[in-house]
């Protein structure tokens, strides 16, 4: 395992659609064990290949809940439902934190890196992780999904405090 470099804002990879992968093989799991190992290293919660410049549509997500490590490889949102607002930031957009509008629940249908098919329904922190991580596969940052009626600020950022003190960082 390696870190990988991080792509950051300007660079137009993040502007492209990252393309469906159909070979569930070493190549990609080396990949896919390189962003968790990037995605640790700079505290982030989640990161898509794209991020580390590779256009297949992998993510990987480890928020502080218990379960670990997500790998999620052609996800696609089926459903959503609802709407939440949180303060976001992005490892490839470094000191930007600003105020999004997600869905509150999706259903979100993808490969494990065995190609194995896993239908999951998320809601919340989980649900905003994967809708920022899946924007990344089709080439949309967070900063299309801002809101322009955004909440009292303080309070949005004694929720993001709170879970940082829980050693749970805004999603990247
Ligand atoms: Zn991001």
């Amino acid at each position: 395992m390696a870190t990988r470099k991080v792509v950051l804002k300007e660079d137009p990879i993040l502007r492209k659609q990252s393309r469906t992968v159909t070979k569930f093989d070493e190549r990609l799991w080396e990949l896919l064990d390189d962003m968790a190992e990037t995605m640790y290293a700079d505290e982030g919660v989640g990161l898509a290949a794209v991020q580390v410049a590779s256009l297949k549509r992998a993510i990987v997500v480890a928020i502080q809940d218990g379960r670990g490590i997500t790998e999620l490889i052609n996800a696609e949102i089926t459903h959503r439902e609802g709407t939440q607002y949180e303060i976001e930031g992005c490892l490839s957009i470094p000191g930007e934190y600003y105020e999004t509008i997600r869905p509150e629940k999706i259903t979100v249908e993808y490969d494990d890196r065995y190609g194995e098919h896993h239908v999951e329904d998320a809601e919340g922190f989980r649900a905003v992780c994967y809708c920022h991580e899946i924007d990344h596969t089709n080439g949309i940052l967070f900063l299309d999904r801002l809101n322009p009626e955004p909440h009292d600020r303080e309070e949005l950022e004694e929720r993001a405090r709170k879970r940082r003190a829980e050693k749970q960082p805004t999603v990247k």
